[in-house]
């Protein structure tokens, strides 16, 4: 069972239940916002043989990418669902949370709209020196990457030297790179759980962009979008898709 323990002070941290009579050793309370998907793709995780997971809602939605990106399949996990005002949520199988997690829209709440068209006020040089300001503090520790559910790529573009598609020192404008490349690869599959921003030692604000991406989806493609740049229509009024 992957869930929720006390860690150290009065953080909370992800663990792995494997007797019951270390169930009690599992809690759930407002500290509680790890998205614990991120564990579901890990080889090691998945030598320990068939999990149960605890997943609020930006779990649950993970778990309908992941099995969207075919890293999951029926029979493969069990999952224990939170809702919002914390019940208990009963799912026989993963198209029950698909079909869950769709009738729940992915926006953003009106403090992120804020943080958006705080940045759109901005001109071009503004905005620009904003996110070079920014990145100048990266210190390229990838720890974002490491708690993204989305990130499970085996080997990320970053790692590779042949070639060498981003600088390897942390400097501003590598950093600013790194982070484009990584906000285009999540774009129409990052859940908005927050957890890149959380883990990020020197407070990067990165949700902004994957969040700016989540806006222009919903602008373009309304609400109930699914999947965008990984899906299409035949009817599509670009001439590229025939
Ligand atoms: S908010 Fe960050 S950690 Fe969560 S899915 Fe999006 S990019 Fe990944
Ligand atoms: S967690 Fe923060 S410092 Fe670390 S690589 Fe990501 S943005 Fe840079």
């Amino acid at each position: 069972m992957i869930g929720y323990g006390e860690g150290s002070g009065n953080r909370v941290r992800a663990i792995f239940i494997q007797k019951p009579e270390d169930a009690d050793r599992l809690i759930l309370d407002d500290r509680c916002l790890q998205n614990l998907a991120v564990y579901l793709p890990k080889h090691e995780v998945r030598a320990l043989g068939k999990p149960a997971i605890v997943a609020r809602v930006p779990v649950l939605r993970s778990i309908q990418q992941l099995v969207y990106e075919q890293q999951l399949k029926e029979g493969d996990i069990a999952v224990i669902g939170v809702s919002d005002d914390g019940q208990v949520l009963d799912f026989p199988d993963l198209k029950s949370v698909g079909d869950f997690v769709s009738k729940i829209p992915l926006t953003l709440t009106p403090d992120e709209q804020a943080a958006l068209k705080k940045l759109e006020a901005m001109s071009r040089e503004e905005r620009w020196n904003f996110w070079l300001e920014e990145m100048s503090n990266c210190i390229k520790c990838y720890a974002c990457r490491a708690s993204c559910p989305m990130c499970y790529c085996e080997r990320c573009t970053v790692d590779c030297n042949q070639p060498q598609w981003i600088s390897v020192p942390a400097h501003a404008l590598g950093s600013l790179e790194w982070h484009i490349m990584r906000a285009m690869h999540l774009a129409g599959r990052c859940v908005n759980c927050g957890d890149c921003t959380r883990a990020c030692p020197v407070k990067i604000p990165l949700a902004l962009l994957n969040q700016r991406i989540i806006a222009d989806i919903v602008d373009n493609f309304g609400e109930k979008a699914e999947y965008a740049l990984a899906a299409f229509k035949p009817d599509d009024t670009e001439d590229f898709i025939r």
